[in-house]
């Protein structure tokens, strides 16, 4: 009895001790502080995608056509070195992606967890068979004030989602971008996003800082993956390059994301086609999620520019350069972004008491 009391008044103790702190931003890994609230979005939304993109550095990242008639110019994946040599071509600079994750390489880094606001079901979603992808945007009239948007993770700022697309391989050997230990899995989906502070995604694209890319793993397992349905059953209208459609059933951005999206890989990197402009911090989850062999060859019945097949849109590894990559672990110290008001607040003081002692006798990273 008097243990339970003991465990009681400490657990009293800790939850005064979380509502007095003023921030728990001090602590590594609790730093889920509330997002504020900001005015200056993006009209990522008033634009929807176009058949009149041509091959360029953006039609892969940007859902917005100035850019990408600006920066039209003629690249395919027969022959990724020929990239260096377009004109303002980054591609054959030091800091560029993907690159060959090496896990023991690693650096441990407490990051905060991800925040992902707005993740949830989208409707009318627009897709466009880009000729190096498929690009699934936000539809024309979506509210400004639903855009998903990341933060936390070691991100410094709001980052909202501009498009996400897919790289896949001709057969289930090859087709991410990012490899693990030198293995590649069957295809890698990039959920782009660009950084709120500085206006628009075109602006964005002029800094380091510019756009967040999350970088998700598929791996085939045997059934449907039935998220991916609502992005897989009309690729059948979009097989022609330049093709546009527009989805009809809801996509649940968070059932895009990995199960658990705490433990993920982080450096500083470029975007993967020309004109490989290094202005993306990578983000590349280890969790996979899986598809079926079914759904992912529909991927593989598009066409390309050439009218050839869409298949292998992966960008060979490159050189780390001396880039450190970071690995954030899952560290069993993940209080939910409620807390204190959960419901089970007794049981998230225990876990949040271990934390702190774990954390306090820990060696400082
Ligand atoms: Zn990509």
């Amino acid at each position: 009895m008097k243990r339970l009391s003991t465990n009681f008044n400490l657990a009293i103790f800790v939850l005064f001790l979380r509502l007095w702190l003023p921030s728990t931003a001090a602590l590594p890994i609790f730093a889920t502080k509330k997002l504020k609230t900001f005015d200056r979005f993006e009209e990522v939304g008033d634009r929807a995608p176009v058949k009149t993109f041509t091959s360029s550095m953006f039609e892969h990242w940007s859902p917005e056509k100035s850019l990408t008639k600006a920066t039209a110019s003629g690249w395919n994946y027969q022959d990724t070195n020929a990239w260096a040599n377009l004109p303002k071509s980054e591609c054959g600079a030091k800091q560029q992606s993907p690159v060959d994750i090496q896990p023991r390489l690693s650096e441990k880094k407490a990051f905060p967890k991800f925040t992902f606001e707005n993740y949830g079901n989208i409707d009318k979603m627009g897709l466009i068979n880009s000729g190096s992808s498929v690009v699934y945007s936000l539809p024309k009239d979506f509210p400004k004030d639903r855009v998903p948007s990341i933060s936390g993770g070691g991100l410094n700022d709001i980052y909202n989602f501009a498009q996400f697309h897919l790289h896949w391989g001709a057969n289930s050997n090859k087709g991410s971008e990012h490899l693990i230990n030198s293995k590649s899995y069957p295809a890698e989906l990039h959920l782009v996003h660009y950084n709120t502070k500085y206006g628009t995604f075109a602006d964005a694209t002029t800094h380091s800082d510019g756009l967040a890319v999350l970088g998700i793993f598929l791996s085939v397992g045997p059934n449907d993956n039935a998220f991916f349905q609502p992005l897989v059953e009309q690729l059948d209208s979009v097989i022609t390059s330049q093709l546009e459609t527009t989805l009809t059933n809801l996509v649940s951005f968070t059932n895009l994301l990995p199960r658990q999206t705490t433990s993920f890989y982080r450096y500083s990197g470029s975007l993967t086609t020309p004109l490989c402009n290094e202005i993306v911090i990578w983000t590349v989850f280890d969790n996979p999620i899986q598809i079926s062999e079914k759904q992912l060859a529909k991927f593989r019945k598009l066409k390309d520019n050439q009218a050839k097949s869409l298949v292998d849109n992966f960008r060979p590894a490159q050189l780390l350069n001396g880039r450190i990559k970071f690995y954030r672990s899952f560290t069993g110290c993940e209080i939910p972004q409620s807390w204190p008001f959960t419901s089970t607040p007794f049981m998230d003081a225990f876990t949040w008491t271990t934390c702190i002692i774990n954390f306090a006798f820990s060696p400082w990273q």
